[in-house]
């Protein structure tokens, strides 16, 4: 049985790594268009500020593929799905049949209309490399221009906060919204994010879009309150999205990802995994579409069990952890806001848990700070209990 699997992230390694496990013989072979073998995101910006080196970044070596009988076809874009005669069709102009095929394909970041040197986005290698040889050509500039100025209020934005405090690099952030997480997360939550960022001297303007400065060349921003800032590189972190024209063209459906069942089928002997995927979550009762490791890595698994013959319905509450100074801050299950019957907030030695609740249960949370009860928040959601602070659970 031939598998092919367009995209050679977490979650694309992940199946062929489990096809492997539970079928020696099986034909494999990943597509994937960056040159690289599979790297960790999350050391990207480790990367960036030179706290480790590049190799610590690759989480497989060139002999792993080989041991497997992996096949990775790297610099290669696949361009279109023929799913009536099962087979792909890749930007050499090459037909790679498929019995089974998984779609792998990660999100893109949004970009921004005006590209100029100095706009950076954060989301592969390559990116990494840029926002490095852009960091040294910042140090070369006149003191008012070395600065580092950053679109955007989530995940992407504390990588590029963690990157300029690591090399000591002032930063401005601009946000179009109130605030970080202006949709998931309350005002009183929003309020000690600010007072920690303004504590690590972070400027911050929020409310306000922007005008860039600069010809070829990136030199700051005017606001629309009429402050200008003077930087060298604008980092962008304003979401992302799929890279969905020839996803469709194949004949998929893309809503946030391209979806599908819970069992992560798109159709028949076609399936959807990681960041790209929006599936039908059994715990949460609705269409979710999630972006983080854990989920990329339980969704390849799942998705390859399925390809195999078995039976494997994802029904996984991951979270997404990440830092502002030394606030820690979890995302956990489904934290849309917009559709939370009730928002429970619970302060507990320090901490802040926000919870989010529908239909008499919890669904998501979001955590600033440590606390214990983390793990027992993720079973109440799993079990779709209603998460009560000192009860146990289960
Ligand atoms: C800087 C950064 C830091 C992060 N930190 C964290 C963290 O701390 N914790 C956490 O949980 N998550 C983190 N994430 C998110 C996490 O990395 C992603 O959720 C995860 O990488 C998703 O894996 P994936 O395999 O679905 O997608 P990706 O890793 O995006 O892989 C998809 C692959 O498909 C390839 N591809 C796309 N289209 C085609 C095509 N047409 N043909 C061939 N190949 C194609 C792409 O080149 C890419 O290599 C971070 C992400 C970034 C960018």
């Amino acid at each position: 049985m031939k598998f092919v699997i367009i995209g050679g992230g977490v979650a694309g390694t992940t199946a062929a790594e489990e096809i492997r496990r539970q079928d020696a013989s099986a034909e494999i072979t990943i597509i994937e268009q960056e040159p690289h073998r599979l790297y960790s995101k999350i050391l990207l910006a480790k990367y960036v500020t030179d706290e480790i080196d590049r190799d610590r970044l690759f989480l497989k070596s060139e002999k792993w593929y080989t041991d497997k009988n992996i096949e990775l076809m790297s610099e290669a874009r696949v361009l279109r799905i023929d799913s009536k005669n099962k087979f792909v069709e890749t930007s050499e102009k090459r037909e790679i049949p498929y019995d089974k095929l998984i779609v792998a394909t990660g999100q893109q970041p949004k970009m921004l209309e005006v590209d100029m040197r100095g706009i950076a986005y954060f989301r592969t290698l390559d990116d990494a490399e840029i926002l490095k040889s852009s960091i040294a050509h910042l140090r070369t500039k006149p003191k008012e221009q070395r600065r580092i100025i950053v679109v955007g209020g989530a995940f992407i934005s504390m990588e590029y906060i963690h990157i300029a405090q690591a090399l000591d690099i002032p930063i401005s952030i601009i946000l179009r919204s109130g605030g970080f997480w202006s949709r998931v997360i309350s005002q009183e939550s929003q309020e000690k994010l600010f007072n920690k960022a303004r504590e690590l001297g972070i400027d911050i303007h929020i409310n306000e879009t922007f005008d860039i400065l600069g010809e070829s060349e990136f030199e700051g921003v005017k606001l629309s309150s009429g402050v200008e800032i003077g930087g060298s590189i604008l980092a962008v972190g304003v979401g992302v999205q799929t890279d969905g024209q020839w996803v469709i063209e194949s004949g998929f459906d893309v809503e946030r990802g391209v979806t599908c069942s819970k069992s992560l089928e798109v159709q028949e002997d076609i399936y959807t995994i990681g960041d790209v995927c929006e599936f039908e979550d059994g715990i949460m009762d609705r269409a979710m579409h999630i972006g983080n490791w854990t989920n990329a890595i339980m969704q390849g698994r799942c998705a390859a069990t399925n390809a195999l013959g078995d039976k494997c319905d994802y029904e996984f509450v991951s979270s997404y952890a990440t830092r502002l100074g030394d606030i820690e801050i979890t995302f956990i299950g489904d934290t849309d806001r917009s559709i939370a019957q009730d928002v429970r907030m619970l302060e507990q030695e320090g901490s802040t848990i926000e919870l989010f609740d529908r239909g008499g249960r919890t669904v998501g949370a979001v955590i600033l700070g440590l606390t214990p009860e983390r793990a027992k928040i993720t079973k109440a959601i799993q079990e779709k209990k209603l998460y009560e602070h000192n009860k146990s659970i289960g």
